[in-house]
């Protein structure tokens, strides 16, 4: 393990944004960080662990120490629950298997694991970019599915102590694209591994439109889930712009979740807005001037309606598919991202009174 000086990121986040860390260290195993964390490069600065930099907007050079995570494993576990009826000494329960991946794995090899033994569960959210480590944060999800509907718990590493801690999905306060390491535990634990429960019967999730559609019109057998796995992973490469051609984050913003008053003004002048309604959304969104609610209305389509779609100004511009996602033309700074990205939230607010909140980290 080799701490580094004045670092370029630049091929590390998937932006493509030129930045430098004053400090750079790759960890390739649980004892790299227990070592690291004692080190004066670490206890002295400002800390970031980086996974694959797909959720990271850079606005400046980092003073701190980046942490780039390599720790690798995906192994079947024994999870013994003693409801499950066990064929083999590799964990094989009757219904279910338990997986355990390190952090520093590569999401989209997980999901390929899995759906090699055709487990269920995971298949909807194929192909979504960065690491293991990282999915927790926002709690990534996709097609009608999120990770907190297959998660079993998280191994997390307390960077103060080093002690390690296993946090059950309940303790994650998993909400839509948040958890718990995003707001009350935000920089106090490296996520060190997830355990995932997948189910070994057909447990398919294929209500979402652009999904299913895809499903009917290619008559696809979604008897297995690897097929569901490579349906996704199609819609997506057509829709969504690949960062190794071009610099992206994915969605920018998170989807916005209005109160009933609100959303009656809005559809009474927006008969076509898109909505979806979210029964069981309870979460607060102070951020949302003071609204909250159960009506989730697609970033993309606010932004659309206010003439962004495809638009570009200097190195910057909105996706002609996905008016969601922001892209680098090349030669962008995060400076110019950002700036930007406040441009188009001060339209939103001035067209609808909502007010959009990044879904990508801003450092
Ligand atoms: C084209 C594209 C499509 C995308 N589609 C989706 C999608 O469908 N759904 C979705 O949810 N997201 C999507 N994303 C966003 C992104 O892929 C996810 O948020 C992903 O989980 C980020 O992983 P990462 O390893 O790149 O994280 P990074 O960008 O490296 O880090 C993100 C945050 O997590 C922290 N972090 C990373 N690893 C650890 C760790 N081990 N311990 C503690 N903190 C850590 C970082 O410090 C940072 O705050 C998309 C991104 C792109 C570019």
């Amino acid at each position: 393990m080799k701490i580094l000086k004045n670092y370029d990121l630049s091929a590390l986040n998937t932006f493509g944004v030129p930045i430098i860390a004053k400090f750079f260290v790759e960890i390739k195993s649980e004892s790299d960080l227990l070592e690291l964390i004692y080190l004066s490069e670490f206890k002295n600065n400002e800390k970031l662990f980086l996974g694959g930099g797909s959720n990271i907007l850079f606005t400046k050079d980092f003073i701190g120490i980046v942490i780039f995570n390599k720790i690798k494993g995906i192994e079947i576990i024994k999870v013994p629950m003693s409801e499950e009826v066990w064929v083999s000494t590799k964990n094989v329960g009757k219904d279910f298997v338990w997986i355990k991946a390190m952090s520093g794995e590569i999401w989209h090899d997980l999901v390929k694991f899995a759906i090699s033994y055709n487990y269920w569960g995971i298949e909807n959210l194929s192909l979504i970019p960065g690491t293991v480590g990282a999915a927790p944060m926002q709690n990534i999800g996709a097609y009608g599915r999120e990770l907190k509907d297959i998660l079993e718990n998280v191994e997390a590493i307390d960077i103060s102590t080093g002690e390690k801690r296993i946090f059950k999905n309940e303790e994650c306060n998993f909400g839509y694209r948040d958890s718990i390491f995003k707001n009350d535990l935000k920089d106090k634990y490296f996520i060190l591994s997830i355990t995932i429960k997948l189910s070994k019967k057909e447990n398919k999730n294929i209500e979402y439109k652009v999904l299913k559609e895809y499903i009917e019109q290619n008559n696809i057998d979604t008897s297995i889930s690897k097929n569901i796995s490579e349906a996704v992973s199609a819609i997506r490469r057509n829709k969504l712009p690949d960062p190794n051609v071009i610099g992206n984050a994915g969605s920018f913003f998170k989807n916005v979740f209005i109160d009933k008053n609100k959303f009656k003004e809005l559809q009474d002048k927006y008969p076509d807005m898109p909505y979806f309604k979210d029964e069981a959304r309870t979460s607060p969104q102070p951020e949302l001037v003071g609204l909250e609610g159960e009506y989730k209305i697609p970033a993309g389509w606010l932004i659309e309606q206010c003439g962004w779609k495809g638009k570009r100004i200097g190195n910057v511009g909105v996706h002609d598919k996905q008016a969601l996602v922001f892209v680098n033309h090349g030669g962008a700074s995060g400076v110019e991202i950002k700036s930007f990205a406040e441009q188009v939230i001060n339209s939103v607010y001035n067209k609808f009174g909502l007010k959009l909140v990044p879904e990508v980290n801003l450092i």
